[in-house]
């Protein structure tokens, strides 16, 4: 039986379609700026979201942090969320590499930074202080949506204070389609956006960053210095656009099967379903039996992640369907029925 994998969206393969796009992708050097595929793709996506220029990237964690040197400079600050991706799961980078302060900051439980906290970090300009140029958002953050109207009012803000407002948009897509709306109407807020391809559009990897052309120079630069010059990287491109293409407008089926997951498991004693929100669904097991439910689950072919226990993250994409999703209600249900 194939895994049914809770993990993460990270995991999805991909498909037979994507590898044949893959294997007919015109190829060049792009250190060069000759890789016809990934022009194109960098091209689609920066005028999708209403950008000038897009970088194709190895990573998302490459993507932001690429975007904060673009933004800041050496002694520059940049304002974020405690517990945003970008401060917390990206090894320090903007400090290790870029020397620029993080600043962050409590978030509500919906994933916004509240704006008069934001306000009430932001330095005085005066040699004791680091200079506070970047507000950092996230948007799905642990698969919420950020409301538009917070989006309107911190985009209002930061053009007030005068600062550069950059989005972690790993899962954007996923915001785009849950709300209904074209992913450029969230974006249309941000100065840069992140997007990773190879979270629940199932490319096997990349991420873009899109900006103004004169951003995305700056970012090129920094993507050479981190060692990120890549050569006949359409073949990954290519893998890119044909999730932009095909897998887009399926992710409701993610946010649908995890609205059922939620809805199969909210009744199984023991299992306390604490969130569902696009495509992830939170729940709260009793912790003495977590390793016996992961053991129980794994002989089911099941495999989630028990790292950030008691709650649980449950990821759904590409690689589950419904049987899928049947499996894993049954295999929670007989767990704790015993
Ligand atoms: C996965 C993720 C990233 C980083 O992407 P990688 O490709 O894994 O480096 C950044 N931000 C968020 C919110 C993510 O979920």
């Amino acid at each position: 039986m194939s895994w049914v994998d809770l993990r993460s969206d990270t995991v999805t393969r991909p498909t037979k379609a994507m590898r044949a796009a893959m294997l007919d992708a015109e190829v060049g050097d792009d250190v060069y700026g000759e890789d016809p595929t990934v022009n194109t793709l960098q091209q689609r996506l920066a005028s999708d979201l209403g950008f000038e220029a897009g970088l194709f990237v190895p990573s998302g964690t490459q993507s932001n942090l690429l975007a904060l040197m673009s933004h800041c400079e050496r002694g520059d600050e940049y304002i974020v969320g405690n517990d945003a991706h970008t401060y917390k799961f990206e090894g320090g980078g903007a400090a290790v590499l870029g020397s620029i302060q993080p600043q962050p900051i409590v978030q509500d439980a919906n994933g916004t930074l509240p704006l008069d906290k934001v306000a009430a970090a932001i330095k005085p300009i005066d040699p004791h202080f680091a200079r506070t140029r970047l507000l950092a958002l996230e948007n799905t953050w642990h698969g919420r949506v950020l409301p538009a109207d917070y989006l309107r009012a911190a985009h209002d803000f930061a053009r007030e204070r005068g600062l550069a407002l950059h989005l972690d948009g790993a899962r954007l897509y996923n915001a785009a389609v849950a709300s209904g709306v074209q992913a450029r109407e969230i974006a249309r807020h941000f100065d840069s956006v992140s997007v990773c391809l190879s979270k629940g559009l199932g490319a096997p990897v990349g991420s873009v960053l899109v900006g103004s052309a004169t951003l995305i120079d700056k970012a090129r630069r920094w993507r050479k210095v981190t060692g990120g010059g890549w050569r006949q990287a359409g073949m990954l491109a290519a893998a890119c656009t044909y999730a932009l293409d095909h897998h887009v407008t399926r992710l409701a089926d993610d946010h649908a099967r995890a609205a059922r997951l939620a809805d199969g498991l909210k009744n199984i004693p023991n299992v306390n379903v604490l969130g569902l929100h696009t495509n992830m669904v939170f729940v709260d097991v009793p912790a003495d039996r977590l390793r016996e439910l992961d053991n129980h689950l794994r002989a089911a072919s099941v495999r989630i992640s028990i790292g950030y226990l008691p709650t649980l993250r449950l990821v759904t994409h590409l690689d589950i369907d419904d049987d899928g999703v049947t499996r894993i209600i049954e295999a929670f249900k007989t767990f704790f029925a015993a």
